[in-house]
C-alpha cells in the first residue's frame, strides 16, 4: 500500500452527518453597536443598515471595507478558504466563506454558529488557530482567523512517508495538546486528523495548530452521541457503534500517531466497509516492519491510545505525561498561560461595576453560549459541590499547564470570589472566564446597563450605583468614587451609555 490510500483518504468526506442540536435560533433585532472592538471605525455598508443576517444575528458587513480577498488558500466540505489582507493594518488574515445559499435548514445554521462560538471558545489556547472576527453579508458568511502559511500536516507525511520517533513525538505532542485543551474546555472535537492541522510556517518545525472546527460539539455531561462522524480512517470503533464521548478524540490521535511512525494506517482496507470491519476488529498490527524497530515505549503510547474500550482508554491529559512524549529531550508542551488564566487575570484587575456588570451578562447568557465554560467549570469542581475551593482552583490550573505561585493563585481566587464567600460559584466562573467576545453583543451590554439604570433615565447616578453595588455588599464610598472617576470620562458626575460601553470595551 504506497500512497495510493492517502489520496483516497483525501477525498473520503463521505461521513460527516451533522447532529441536529433542537436549541431554537432567534434572528435578534436591529442594534446600535454590534461590531467587534476592532472594526470601530468601519461603519456598516449605507444601504444594510437595518438589516440583521439571519445566521450571525447582527447587521450585515461588507467585509470587501475591511478585508482585501486574495488568492484560495484551500477549501473543505462547507466552503472555500482565502488569504486575505485587513486594509487598515496591512496584516495577512485567513478568512473562510460559507455561502449562506447552502445553509437552507436550520441545522445547517446551527453548525456555522456552533462552528464560531467554538473557536472563539477555544482561541487563545496553545495549538489553536486565534479568532479574528465574524461576518456576515447576503451571500456568505466569513470566519477570519490568524493565517497558517506551512500548509496541512496531511501534505507533510505524504512528502516525508515517516518520521523519526523524535519528530513524530514532537508533531504528536501537538495535537493531544488540542484534544487536551478541548476536553478540559468542555468540547469534543469529533473530527481529529491530519486535514485540520495546519503549520503556521513553511519552517521544518513550524508549530502546528487546529483550524477546523466544523464538527465539534460541546460536551452535555449524560447525553449518549451517536452521530457517525469523522473520516474513516481515524474513526473510533464506539463511533461506529454510535454510542461516544470524548475518548474517540485520543483515538483518532493515536492513528495519526501510528501513521507518523509507520507510513500507513493501523486500519486499512481497499473500501469504507473493509476499513470499518478493520476498525470494529480493533488490533493494530504492531509486529510487522517497521515495528519491530520502533521504541517498546512508542508501541505502549499507541496501545493505550488505541485501547478497545474507551473507559480503558489513555485520557489527553496523561498521554501528554506518557514518556514517549519526552523523547527528543523535550518535556511535554503543557498549555501554558490559557486564554482562561489570562482571563481570570483581566478579571482581577477590572474596577467592581465592570465586575457586577459581567456578572448580569453572564446569567443573562444563552445555555448554547457557556455550555463550554460550564463544563469546565465540572472539570474542575471534582468533588460535584457546585463550588471551586482554592484546592480545586489550584488543580484545575495545573492541568492547564498554569506555573502559577501560591500567592498568584490566591490572587485569582480572590478576584473571581465576589461575593467573597471563600469559594468561587458557578456564575462567578463564567463571569470570570468569559470571552471578551460575549461582550460585542449589545444587548447584553444593555441589559446590563438597564440594572444599574432602574429608572431608564438613560444614566446611571451615584445613587443607582450604590444601590447596585449594596446588593453585592460593595457600595462603600470609596469603591463609588472609584469607579465614578474610572468611568465619568465627561465628568457630570453620572454614567452614560456610551461612557458604560466604553468602559465594558476596553480592555483593563
Ligand atoms: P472545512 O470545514 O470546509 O473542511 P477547513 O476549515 O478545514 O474547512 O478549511 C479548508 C482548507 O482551507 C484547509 O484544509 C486548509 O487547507 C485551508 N485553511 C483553513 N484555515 C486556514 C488558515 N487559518 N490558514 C491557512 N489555510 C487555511
Ligand atoms: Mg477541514
Amino acid at each position: 500500500m504506497g500512497l495510493g490510500f492517502f489520496k483516497a483518504l483525501c477525498c473520503n468526506n463521505s461521513q460527516h452527518e451533522i447532529p441536529i442540536d433542537s436549541s431554537d435560533f432567534s434572528p435578534g433585532r436591529p442594534r446600535k453597536q454590534t461590531y467587534e472592538d476592532h472594526l470601530h471605525d468601519v461603519k456598516p455598508a449605507p444601504t444594510s443598515q437595518a438589516q440583521v443576517g439571519p445566521v450571525l444575528g447582527r447587521p450585515y458587513v461588507d467585509v470587501t471595507m475591511m478585508y482585501e480577498l486574495e488568492k484560495e488558500l484551500g477549501r473543505g466540505q462547507s466552503g472555500v478558504t482565502y488569504l486575505c489582507t485587513e486594509k487598515r493594518t496591512g496584516r495577512k488574515y485567513a478568512c473562510k466563506g460559507i455561502a449562506r445559499g447552502k445553509l437552507t435548514r436550520k441545522e445547517e445554521i446551527e453548525d456555522v454558529r456552533r462552528e464560531i462560538l467554538t473557536l472563539q471558545h477555544l482561541s487563545g489556547q496553545p495549538n489553536i488557530v486565534e479568532f479574528r472576527g465574524a461576518y456576515e453579508d447576503r451571500q456568505n458568511v466569513y470566519l477570519v482567523m490568524e493565517l497558517c502559511t506551512g500548509g496541512e500536516l496531511f501534505d507533510r507525511i505524504i512528502a516525508k512517508g515517516n518520521y523519526s520517533e523524535k519528530e513524530a513525538a514532537a508533531l504528536i505532542r501537538q495535537i493531544v495538546t488540542v484534544v487536551h485543551v478541548c476536553h478540559f474546555m468542555g468540547v469534543m472535537h469529533r473530527d481529529v486528523k491530519p486535514e485540520n492541522f495546519l503549520m503556521t510556517s513553511q519552517d521544518d518545525h513550524a508549530p502546528m495548530k487546529a483550524t477546523d472546527f466544523g464538527l465539534s460539539v460541546f460536551i452535555e455531561p449524560g447525553k449518549e452521541y451517536k452521530e457517525v462522524v469523522g473520516s474513516s480512517y481515524y474513526v473510533a470503533p464506539e463511533v461506529l457503534r454510535r454510542n461516544y464521548g470524548k475518548e474517540i478524540d485520543v483515538w483518532s490521535a493515536g492513528v495519526i500517531l501510528y501513521i507518523l511512525l509507520s507510513g500507513v494506517p493501523p486500519f486499512w482496507a481497499e473500501n469504507e466497509k473493509g476499513i470499518f470491519d478493520a476498525v470494529l476488529e480493533g488490533k493494530p498490527d504492531l509486529e510487522s516492519k517497521p515495528w519491530p524497530s520502533i521504541s517498546a515505549s512508542a508501541k505502549d503510547l499507541i496501545r493505550k491510545m488505541l485501547a478497545y474500550d474507551p473507559k480503558k482508554r489513555i485520557t489527553a491529559a496523561d498521554a501528554l505525561e506518557h514518556p514517549w512524549m519526552m523523547v527528543g529531550g523535550q518535556a511535554s508542551d503543557k498549555p501554558i498561560d490559557s486564554a482562561v488564566l489570562i482571563r481570570m487575570k483581566q478579571f482581577r484587575a477590572m474596577n467592581k461595576m465592570k465586575k457586577l456588570a459581567l456578572k448580569v451578562i453572564a446569567q443573562n447568557l444563552s445555555e448554547e453560549e457557556i455550555k463550554g465554560l460550564k463544563q469546565m467549570f465540572r472539570n474542575m469542581d471534582t468533588d460535584n459541590s457546585g463550588t471551586i475551593t482554592l484546592e480545586e482552583l489550584r488543580a484545575g490550573l495545573s492541568k492547564l499547564g498554569s506555573k502559577l505561585n501560591e500567592s498568584e493563585i490566591r490572587q485569582l481566587m480572590d478576584a473571581a470570589d465576589v461575593d467573597k464567600n471563600g469559594t468561587i460559584d458557578y456564575y462567578e466562573f463564567i463571569t470570570a472566564t468569559m470571552h471578551r467576545h460575549r461582550l460585542e453583543k449589545e444587548e447584553n451590554l444593555f441589559k446590563a446597563f438597564q440594572y444599574f439604570d432602574k429608572d431608564n433615565s438613560g444614566y446611571i447616578t451615584r445613587e443607582e450605583l450604590r444601590q447596585a453595588l449594596t446588593e453585592y455588599g460593595m457600595g462603600d464610598e470609596a469603591t463609588i468614587d472609584e469607579v465614578i472617576d474610572d468611568v465619568d470620562t465627561d465628568k457630570d458626575g453620572r454614567i452614560n451609555y456610551e461612557e458604560f460601553v466604553a468602559m465594558m470595551k476596553n480592555a483593563g
